[in-house]
C-alpha cells in the first residue's frame, strides 16, 4: 500500500475540498431540512468533474484512478454526506458495475452521460423480504415471445429511486434458485412498467430519496443484460460492489472528520470554570480518541481502494465495518463535547450523528461484513 500520495493527488484533494467548502457546505443543512437536493446542485458536482472520475476518457470520463475518486469522496463528504454519496454512486456502485461488466455498446450509451451528470443511476438489490439474504431475491426476468425478456419484482431501499434515470437491477434469471440464478440488467427509469413506490422517511442523509421501486412486466431487450446469471455471476457483481462499500466507508469517515473539526473548534471557544473546555483532560482524551478512530478509518479506506480494481472483499469489508462504527462513535463523542448545544438543531452535530448512523446498514450490514471477513479468515486467505 502506498500512503505517500503524490503532490498531484494532494493538490487534487485540496481542489475538491475548496470547491466543496464553497459550493456544498453552505447548503448541507438546508438539504437536510427540506429533504431534497436540487438537480442544479447535482449538476455542479458533475460540472466540477466529480462524476465519472474513473471512467476512461474514451467513454467521456476523466480517466483518473480509483484512489483519486476516493480522495474526492472524502473531501466532498467532509462538507456534506449526501453529496459524498452522490459522488460514490457516480464513480463506484452502479457506475462501477457498468464499467466492469458493460459491453462496449452499453458503456458508450451510458457512461458519457453519467460523467456529464445527465444520467443519474441507482443500484437495485434489496427487496422487502430479502435484505441480507439477497441471494434469495424474488425479482425475476423471464423470456418473452419476441426474443427479449420481462422483468417483474419489487425493490426496497433504493437510493435515488424516482429521481434517477438508470437503474442497475439485480434479478433472478428464470427459475434457477440461489446465487447461481442471479444476474443484472439495465433498466431506464422511463421504461413502461416501472412504478415509483413510496419514499422511506429516514433518520439521516435526508436529501436523498430512499424509496421502493416496482417492476411490472418491464420489457428488457437482450442488449440491456449487463451480466447474465450463471455460476460465479453473483460473486462478480458483489466483487464490483466492493467499490461502493469502500466509497461508503470514506463518506462515513468524511462525516466523522467534519464532527472532529467542529468539536475541536468548539472545545477551544466554549468556556466553563473560567477556562476553555479544551483545557480539561476529559475533553482532550475524547478529542484524541476521535482522531485515532478517524485516522484508522481513513487508512483502512486508502488500503482497501488500492487492493485491486474492484477492491478485494477482505479489505473492503474491514474498512466498511470499522469506518461505519467509528463514524457513529466519533459523531456521538462530538455531540458530548458540544454539551446541550450538540443536541440542538441550531448546531451541525446532531445532523452529522444522524447522517453517520446509516453506514452500518446500507451496502450490507456490519454483521454481514463480519461474516465475509470471517469467511476469508477461515478459508486461510486473510
Ligand atoms: C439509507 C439506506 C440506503 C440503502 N440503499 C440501498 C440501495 O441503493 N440499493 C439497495 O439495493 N439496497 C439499499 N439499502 C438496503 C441495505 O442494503 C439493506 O438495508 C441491508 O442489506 C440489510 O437488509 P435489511 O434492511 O432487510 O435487514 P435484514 O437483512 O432484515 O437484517 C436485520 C438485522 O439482522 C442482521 N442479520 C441478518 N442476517 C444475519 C445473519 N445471517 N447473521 C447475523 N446477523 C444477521 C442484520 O445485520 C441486521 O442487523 C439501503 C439501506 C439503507 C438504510
Amino acid at each position: 500500500m502506498d500512503l505517500n500520495f503524490t503532490p498531484e493527488e494532494r493538490r487534487w484533494q485540496e481542489e475538491v475540498r475548496a470547491f466543496a467548502r464553497a459550493e456544498v457546505a453552505p447548503f448541507a443543512r438546508q438539504w437536510d431540512e427540506t429533504e431534497q437536493v436540487s438537480r442544479e446542485h447535482i449538476q455542479k458536482l458533475a460540472d466540477f468533474g466529480l462524476f465519472g472520475l474513473v471512467i476512461p476518457e474514451e467513454y467521456g470520463g476523466h480517466g483518473r484512478t480509483p484512489l483519486d475518486a476516493l480522495l474526492a469522496v472524502e473531501a466532498v463528504a467532509e462538507s456534506c454526506g449526501i453529496s459524498g454519496r452522490l459522488v460514490v454512486d457516480h464513480n463506484f456502485g452502479p457506475t462501477g458495475l457498468l464499467l466492469h461488466y458493460g459491453s462496449p455498446e452499453q458503456k458508450a450509451r451510458w457512461l458519457p452521460a453519467i460523467a456529464r451528470g445527465e444520467v443519474l443511476t441507482s443500484i437495485c438489490i434489496t427487496e422487502p423480504e430479502h435484505g441480507s439474504d439477497a441471494n434469495l431475491m424474488e425479482t425475476t426476468l423471464t423470456p418473452d415471445r419476441g426474443g427479449g425478456y420481462r422483468l417483474n419484482g419489487h425493490k426496497r431501499w433504493i437510493t435515488g429511486a424516482g429521481e434517477r434515470e438508470l437503474y442497475v437491477v439485480f434479478t433472478r434469471f428464470g427459475q434457477t434458485p440461489g446465487a447461481n440464478g442471479i444476474g443484472c440488467v439495465l433498466v431506464p427509469a422511463d421504461s413502461p412498467g416501472v412504478e415509483n413506490g413510496p419514499r422511506e422517511p429516514t433518520l439521516g442523509l435526508r436529501g436523498i430519496r430512499e424509496a421502493e421501486l416496482l417492476f411490472h412486466d418491464v420489457p428488457i431487450a437482450p442488449d440491456q443484460v449487463l451480466l447474465p446469471a450463471g455460476p460465479g455471476s453473483f460473486g462478480k457483481l458483489m466483487r464490483a460492489y466492493n467499490g461502493q462499500r469502500v466509497g461508503a466507508a470514506m463518506v462515513a469517515t468524511g462525516i466523522a472528520s467534519a464532527a472532529l473539526q467542529a468539536a475541536l473548534a468548539y472545545a477551544q471557544e466554549r468556556h466553563q470554570f473560567d477556562r476553555p473546555i479544551a483545557d480539561f483532560q476529559a475533553i482532550q482524551f475524547r478529542l484524541a480518541d476521535m482522531a485515532i478512530l478517524r485516522d484508522a478509518a481513513r487508512l483502512l479506506c486508502y488500503r482497501a481502494i488500492q487492493s485491486g480494481d474492484p477492491p478485494e472483499r477482505y479489505p473492503a469489508s474491514v474498512c466498511k465495518t470499522f469506518a461505519a462504527e467509528a463514524a457513529i462513535a466519533i459523531t456521538n463523542s462530538a455531540l458530548q463535547v458540544f454539551g446541550g448545544n450538540g443536541y440542538s438543531r441550531n448546531y451541525p452535530i446532531e445532523r452529522l450523528l444522524r447522517d453517520a448512523r446509516m453506514f452500518t446498514l446500507g451496502g450490507g450490514t456490519v454483521e454481514i461484513q463480519r461474516m465475509g471477513i470471517a469467511h476469508v479468515l477461515l478459508s486461510g486467505q486473510g
